[in-house]
């Protein structure tokens, strides 16, 4: 059987062609600032195309110079075909760029503590379990500096806790782990502004028989979408959705009681849950605890308190 003809370097990485060797994902791309600049490309658009992967950046340049000379852009199309044939990955600059991140993780921080990592590879005795949204922009490490070791994390669409009736889910399974061999002493919700999650929560149409995994599963929070409605459904769509943000951690805090083992550390004491919500329009995080004891005020058995605004 022959084999594949081996593929060879296609293009130069990005951060080989035009930035001296530097990170570029984040950075303004050459290609982009003469397009911003409003420069002719000509020659120079096309050696800039040709001198990266087939990432966004090229396909930038490609669909500029496309509209210019609609032959030059059928050549480049084959190109693209007979690499694709290859295995040429035309994501190849992101997983460089992870590749990069990566080995600069382990040179100032790994090696540079490695005592603490060796300690960790021994086991893990978190004091936090994180609940917080799958997106992308709202990620708890970065936002509140937790280290390795330092937060057990389950995040899902909408950072939702469903009630312990609602069965077997990869979040119960990481709360039952986190508390009952972890030991975690507080457990933190984090919802957010602008969470799509919550958006479809707020736009889910009753009784509708389309089959959609995010309607099931956000459907979890509908009392939180009932009591929003109830209480500010005279407000704009928008607003409704930010109060609906902070009305779900709400809902998971009670729900997260509804685990017989969760209330029971929670009543004797050796376990607080927490509600957080961060708002990254104007970058500032809001922090509750959930109090659930007998015989408070008005008879209730719950109470949100220790509010603070971190800003
Ligand atoms: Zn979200």
């Amino acid at each position: 059987m022959s084999s594949l003809p081996a593929v060879r370097p296609f293009f130069p990485a990005v951060s080989d062609a035009s930035n001296n060797g530097k990170s570029t994902m984040f950075n303004k791309r050459p290609i982009e600032t003469l397009m911003l600049n409003g420069l002719p490309l000509g020659s120079v658009g096309e050696k800039l195309a040709n001198g990266c992967r087939w990432g966004p950046v090229r396909m930038t340049c490609f669909k500029l110079l496309a509209t210019r000379d609609p032959s030059w852009a059928s050549q480049e199309l084959k190109e693209i075909k007979r690499h694709r044939q290859h295995g040429e990955d035309i994501g190849s600059d992101h997983l460089e760029e992870l590749k990069v991140r990566f080995l600069k993780f382990k040179k100032h921080n790994y090696l540079e503590n490695l005592d603490h990592y060796e300690i960790l590879a021994q086991g893990q005795a978190p004091k936090f379990m994180v609940i917080a949204c799958a997106d992308s922009r709202v990620c708890p490490s970065r936002i509140l500096g937790f280290q390795p070791g330092e937060a057990f994390m389950v995040r899902n669409v909408a950072n939702l806790v469903p009630p312990y009736e609602h069965g077997s889910s990869e979040t119960s399974a990481a709360l039952e782990f986190a508390v009952n061999s972890l030991e975690v002493t507080n457990i933190l919700v984090i919802g957010h502004s602008r969470c799509g999650g919550i958006r479809a929560l707020m736009t889910m149409k009753r009784n509708s028989n389309s089959k959609s995994f995010i309607r099931d599963w956000v459907s979890v929070a509908k009392g939180a979408r009932l009591s929003t409605e109830a209480a500010v459904g005279n407000l704009s769509f928008d607003e409704q959705c930010t109060h609906c943000e902070k009305e779900s951690v709400n809902s998971s805090l009670l729900n997260l009681l509804t685990y017989p083992w969760i209330e029971e550390k929670v009543t004797e004491g050796v376990l607080s849950l927490h509600g957080g919500y961060y708002d990254f329009i104007d970058c500032s995080f809001e922090k509750w605890t959930l109090v659930y004891k007998e015989g408070m005020e008005g008879g209730s058995k719950f109470a949100l308190k220790n509010y603070s605004t971190w800003c």
